[in-house]
């Protein structure tokens, strides 16, 4: 039995239709196991969106099979698919789309809460990961008093706060400068190693990418490794 957490085989995306159809993604395959970070590296147009968005199931592939922990996602309908974004996979987004009106420690708390926790297990929590990324120090400040580094720091924690299977990410440290970058990344990596999380992060930065376990690009809509 493969051990892989995110698996994805057969997998053709296309939009449009006739002579406007547009092949994203034909028979491709991808698979990522426990702990592992893969970096999806692509020039613009190639379809890095396409594939995460069918990895966080925010969309359906036209054809193949994607699992996420051994669930077979294809067959499952849309209330189901919402409750496996929400508590197998997280997202981490260029820009941190943090509430403004919520402290640190509140943005990282409302998907527990989403989720059905507690506030005080919810606020315990958040405080341990908050901590963990060495920012508990702002737990009670809100993102507009966050430095950018700091900001996408809680983004990251909000993301696996309900401890997903699977991290999705595009160009989580792209806004940020390269000293900055390379702290929130390395706190990125350090947390998908000890919590055995499987990473999908799409980047340009070459310099992060050579860090990751391998990576990938699309070409000839498929999945293959960067050489
Ligand atoms: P990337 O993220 O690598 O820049 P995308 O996955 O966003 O690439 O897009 C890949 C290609 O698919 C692009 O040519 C884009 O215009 C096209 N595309 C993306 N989404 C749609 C859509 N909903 N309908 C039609 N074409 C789309």
């Amino acid at each position: 039995m493969s051990n892989a957490v995110l698996q994805m085989q057969g997998i053709n995306r296309t939009y449009g239709e006739g002579k406007h159809a547009l092949t994203i993604l034909d028979d491709a395959e991808l698979s990522i196991s426990r702990g592992e970070l893969v970096a999806l590296v692509a020039p613009s147009g190639a379809g890095k969106s396409t594939l995460l968005h069918l990895a966080g199931l925010l969309e359906r592939p036209d054809a193949g099979s994607l699992s996420i922990g051994g669930v077979e996602c294809g067959q499952l309908n849309d209330n189901h698919r919402t409750r496996m974004r929400r508590l197998d996979i997280g997202f981490v987004y260029q820009f941190h789309h943090l509430l403004p009106e919520l402290d640190a420690r509140e943005n990282v708390a409302l998907p527990q809460l989403i989720a059905g926790c507690s506030p005080s297990q919810a606020n315990e929590r958040a405080d341990v990961l908050l901590d963990h990324l060495g920012i508990a120090k702002r737990a009670s400040h809100r993102p507009s008093e966050l430095s950018g580094g700091e900001q996408q720091r809680v983004a990251i924690a909000r993301a696996v706060v309900n401890q997903p299977k699977v991290l999705l990410a595009d160009e989580p440290t792209g806004n940020l400068d390269p000293s900055t970058s390379d702290l929130v990344f390395d706190a990125l990596t350090d947390l998908v190693r000890s919590t055995g999380l499987a990473a999908l992060i799409a980047t340009h930065n070459h310099d992060l990418a050579a860090q990751m376990d391998r990576t990938v690009t699309i070409r000839d809509n498929k999945i293959v490794p960067l050489t």
